[in-house]
């Protein structure tokens, strides 16, 4: 089942330009009735079901099917995302309501390191087979030059 949006809780992100739903698909499925200010998943058959505009609703409107890896099918599942971690409901088909609370980063937003200490890649040995982490005298043959990445 594709992501829904339940109407009832969908404020159209209080008319933003482009609602937090159309900012974080991936797909560009979600998309705002200007007149009703609700959102809806103009193209359901595309939706991987990737639960971000789950995530990012401020309003917990926007429901997805869970994975059956970790309830049944014919429940719910609503996360509702705070700054430090997610709290999940699941609601069984038998009526039972569990929830599960996540962290969702260590790291401070904004302070991620991407190399992780080590020196800026350089781009201009993108050619090279090696990975960036890899030690000098690790060394790998060279791409042959009709095979190397331009
Ligand atoms: S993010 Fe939530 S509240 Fe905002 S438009 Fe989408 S469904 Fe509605
Ligand atoms: S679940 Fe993912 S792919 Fe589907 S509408 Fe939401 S953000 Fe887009």
């Amino acid at each position: 089942m594709p992501s829904y949006v339940n109407p009832e809780k969908c404020d159209g992100c209080k008319g933003g330009e482009k609602t937090a739903c159309m900012y974080i698909c991936p797909n560009d499925l979600m998309i705002l009735d200007t007149e009703a200010m609700k959102a809806y998943n103009q193209e359901p058959d595309q939706c991987w079901e990737c639960y971000s505009c789950v995530k990012i609703c401020p309003q917990g409107a926007i429901m997805v099917r869970h994975y059956a890896d970790f309830a049944p099918l014919g429940g719910t599942c609503q996360p509702m995302r705070g700054t430090t971690d997610i709290m999940w409901t699941i609601k069984f088909r038998n009526g039972v309501v569990k929830r599960f609370k996540f962290p969702i980063r260590t790291t401070p937003e904004g302070e991620a390191d991407p190399t992780l200490g080590k020196p800026d890649p350089d781009l201009s040995a993108i050619g090279d087979n090696r990975l960036f982490t890899e030690v000098a005298d690790n060394v790998t043959p060279a791409v042959p030059e009709a095979v190397a990445w331009k």
